[in-house]
């Protein structure tokens, strides 16, 4: 198939799709790989606004442009392997000389010098077409839809669960704000966790996505209505959930007003992005889109009053006693910079609930079968289950997954692994596609919100015990790790989960195609990557990291 005839197929704006099947359009695994992913996180299913080339988390993008989106294809389809492409915000700028064994594609994304680091200084570069917001996994090609923070909503929502409520959410309320990409997996998670679920979001098309997925039971367009459903839901224990079209600060508002007081309340709007991002209060999204366009100083003075406002609400009900926390968004420094003197009165979810994870090295590992043949994922989960027999949490997650799931694009699967497991995992998945198991090779990945990869103050390294948090020597050292140990693409961002200027991180993903090389590469990389979590905590002084250090013969000879 010659060019033209490839993008016809798979690439007319905004018309994107990934091959599927076993025949290569690239010339090898290692180029097709990164081809497909590319293509299927711009996929109608897998992206929130393909026009835009925005896969999810506000406007995090795949790539620049469209014609810079067609020069990065033909790069992929003509590139072999002694050359590897650089990415430079969302465009292929270059190709190096390089081996077989070193990463196919270099990806640099949103990256600024600190003093600059800011969303007015980046919004100019890339009205000058110079830059685009690669948030974590869009524009490192490792986005899975929705499912790709199902399984550490999931893990989230039942921690704060043993934490709090003696380990059930059984007649226990959540409410949240903003059901897009992430926040979609939101609704889903909390009724797995068996809690009844209010989601709130101001854009009806985004709730009728997570219904039309199955993420979400029901919508609501009045808040009357949908408290009678969730009250209902919660006296009976009935684990369900109802996305509300609605301002989530006016729904917190409500809740007051009438004396209900959630188990837990939380939020996953797009705090981080008070331009593109947030939608302020008493606005339409047509009066929204038109004031961003006309007066965004405006709109960002509003956008960040609106956020003081919600995360006033939020702090009232904390007083009255639900459990709060920050889902990541940023959401209380934007509250901050709008008044909110006391935004940071409730914590991140990472020092509430996650950090304990990070210092066994487990975070959120992934996998997409590039056959796009359903099956291949069950022949894996059903491999995962057989493998780590004792792991049952693991094996409620998968079955669950596997019963609930619907796949969005090439078929994927997440699953928290820590150091050790990840290894296992990969070199089984390589050998699943050597014995000729499943249809086609695997991809393995993760997010950038990882043990070992991402200096984020406000959310993976809020409140480390040494004071560490903005030390972002971590993710340079976590991409140089997976650069030297061979992963087929890698990736540096800046600004992803919580904005510009206030994180930095990095990216990996590894192919299985069978063969001897990628069970090398697979056995450095998935190794040294969450080594690096172990030791950045050990570093950091966490006594089960240390343990660790032990643990996986990790300490200097
Ligand atoms: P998204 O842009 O796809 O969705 C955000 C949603 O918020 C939209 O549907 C929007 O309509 C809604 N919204 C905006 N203002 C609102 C308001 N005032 N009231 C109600 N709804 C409102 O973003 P996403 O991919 O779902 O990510 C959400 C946030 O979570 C982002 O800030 C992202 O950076 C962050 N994030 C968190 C994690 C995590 O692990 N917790 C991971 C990735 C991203």
């Amino acid at each position: 198939m010659n060019f033209s005839e490839f993008i016809k197929i798979y690439a007319t704006h905004p018309n994107y799709k990934s091959p599927t099947g076993n025949r290569l359009h690239a010339r090898s695994w290692q180029t097709e790989a990164p081809l497909r992913m590319l293509l299927n996180n711009l996929d109608r299913e897998v992206a929130e606004n393909p026009e835009e080339l925005v896969v999810y988390g506000g406007t995090g993008q795949a790539a620049r442009n469209p014609e810079a989106l067609l020069q990065i294809i033909k790069c992929l389809l003509q590139l072999d392997e002694h050359h590897s492409l650089l990415i430079q915000s969302g465009k292929a700028v270059g190709i190096v000389r390089t081996h077989p064994e070193a990463p196919r594609v270099f990806i640099a994304n949103s990256n600024l010098v600190p003093a600059w680091a800011t969303w007015e200084h980046f919004e100019k570069l890339k009205a000058e077409g110079l830059m685009m917001y690669g948030q974590m996994t869009a524009g490192s090609w490792i986005y899975i839809g929705s499912q790709g923070i199902l399984q550490g909503t999931f893990e989230t929502f039942a921690a704060c669960g043993e934490k709090y409520f003696k380990g059930d959410l059984k007649h226990k309320l959540i409410v949240s704000g903003g059901l897009g990409g992430m926040g979609g997996a939101q609704p889903l998670a909390a009724t797995m966790a068996g809690a009844t679920f209010l989601g709130v979001d101001v854009d009806a098309e985004r709730i009728k996505k997570r219904l039309s997925s199955r993420y979400l039971d029901h919508i609501c367009y009045t808040y009357p209505e949908a408290k009678a459903m969730i009250l209902n839901a919660k006296e009976m224990g009935i684990a369900i959930s109802v996305g509300l079209v609605a301002d989530i600060g006016d729904t917190l508002e409500q809740l007051l007003m009438d004396g209900i007081v959630p188990d837990v309340v939380t939020d996953q709007t797009s705090a981080h992005d008070p331009l593109y991002g947030y939608v302020p209060n008493n606005l339409t999204l047509n009066e929204a889109r038109l004031l961003r366009k006309n007066d965004p100083d405006k709109y960002r003075e509003l956008s960040l009053k609106s956020m003081a406002r919600h995360v006033g609400f939020m702090l009232e009900l904390q007083r009255q006693g639900s459990v709060v926390f920050d889902y990541g968004n940023n959401l209380r420094e934007m509250a901050r910079q709008g008044g909110e003197k006391n935004a940071f009165g409730f914590n991140g979810f990472i020092p509430e609930f996650i950090r304990p994870l990070f210092c066994d090295g487990k975070g959120p590992f992934r996998w997409v079968a590039l056959s796009g043949d359903p099956e291949d994922i069950r022949v894996t989960d059903h491999a995962l289950m057989e493998a780590f027999p004792e792991n049952l949490q693991m094996i409620k997650w998968l079955k669950n997954a596997e019963e609930r799931v619907e796949f969005q694009g090439l078929p994927a699967r997440i699953c928290w692994l820590g150091i050790g497991e990840r290894e296992k995992a990969g070199v089984l998945f390589n050998n699943l596609v050597k014995e000729g198991k499943v249809k086609g090779p695997i991809i393995i990945g993760r997010d950038h919100l990882d043990c070992g990869s991402v200096a984020s103050p406000n959310r993976e390294t809020e409140k480390m015990i040494d004071g560490s948090d903005a030390v972002s020597d971590w993710p340079l050292l976590n991409l140089m790790a997976n650069t030297g140990g061979g992963a087929t693409w890698v990736s540096f961002h800046h600004g992803g989960g919580v904005g510009m200027g206030y994180s930095q991180h990095a990216g990996m993903v590894v192919l299985a195609d069978g063969t001897a090389r990628a069970e090398a590469c697979i056995r450095r990389v998935l190794f040294n990557d969450p080594a690096m979590g172990i030791f950045r905590h050990n570093d950091a002084g966490y006594e089960d990291a240390r343990e660790n250090m032990k643990r996986f013969n990790l300490t200097f000879r």
